[in-house]
């Protein structure tokens, strides 16, 4: 049965000791749980108290584990104090995230949208602290959560340290931004759509060890064989097989590929991607 935290999260157990933190239309954070510890996936975007949503849940220490930078994965991290990211993105997932930014990206088109927002938060004051990572994490490492353990694999590609985790226990595999419905974002400064394709090639090649996906975005349980449908959309974009159109991504141009149910997002040509921190493409 979901839960309502803070007037903003639903909370819904998924399977044994995977659970849900969920930003309904904005984003999921997965919580899994281990005999000695748990592990929160990511910390969602920080208008809300995440950690009363996972207290709510458990009491065990939490070791949070960023899939990569972005505020939206990142967003509730200082309310912790055991950080893990990816080595190559240490730096960016220390990077605090102004008001002025979060306002340009983020709340004026979700404000312009009418979209609500918990009523103990106030827009005007939202900004991301971003502590530094206390933990550093490449791909072949293992977070022991005691009778369980979660693999790290490094996924590059939505950015260049982008990480994923798959859980010993019941094979779920959790994929960061670079799997989900909908239109994948391969059009940042830090992504690349070459990396995107052999990281998704990689994880097909051991789609039989996988039982499910847990995706950040959109529908939060996928089958395995959607890994297919990803790097199908994402190879036809990276190698030219799709008819691309120019549109705008918070007011830059990108190009937008269509490929059957979804869409892959790259720069626009003689572009290098657009830079969240400066908000320029
Ligand atoms: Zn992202």
């Amino acid at each position: 049965m979901d839960r309502i935290v803070e007037d903003w999260f639903v909370v819904r157990e998924m399977d044994e000791g995977i659970v849900m933190i969920q930003e309904p239309g904005h984003v999921q954070s997965f919580l899994v749980l281990g005999q000695d510890r748990a592990a929160l996936i990511d910390t969602g975007m920080g208008v809300a108290d995440i950690r009363a949503a996972v207290e709510v849940v458990t009491d065990l220490p939490v070791q949070v584990l960023n899939t990569h930078w972005h505020f939206d994965h990142i967003g509730g991290n200082a309310r912790f104090s055991r950080i893990g990211a990816a080595s190559r993105e240490a730096s960016l997932v220390s990077t605090p995230l102004s008001n002025a930014l979060l306002t340009r990206l983020y709340l004026a088109p979700c404000l312009a949208d009418g979209v609500s927002f918990p009523e103990a938060f106030d827009p005007r004051s939202y900004e991301i602290k971003s502590p530094a990572p206390t933990l550093t994490l490449a791909g072949g490492d293992s977070i022991d959560l005691g009778d369980r353990q979660l693999a790290v694999m490094e996924t590059p590609g939505h950015t260049r340290g982008s990480l994923s985790f798959l859980d010993s226990r019941t094979a779920s595999l959790f994929s960061g931004d670079l799997v989900y419905n909908g239109t994948l974002y391969a059009h940042f400064t830090d992504s690349d759509i070459r990396a995107y394709e052999e990281s998704l090639e990689r994880l097909c090649d051991i789609q039989d060890r996988i039982s499910g996906i847990y995706a950040c975005h959109n529908e939060p349980l996928l089958p395995p064989e959607f890994l297919k449908s990803c790097l199908e959309a994402v190879t036809a974009a990276a190698r030219g097989r799709t008819r691309s159109e120019r549109v705008t991504d918070w007011g830059l141009p990108v190009l937008r590929h269509e490929f059957c149910s979804l869409a892959v997002l790259t720069p626009d040509r003689d572009s290098r991607g657009i830079d969240i921190l400066s908000c320029k493409a």
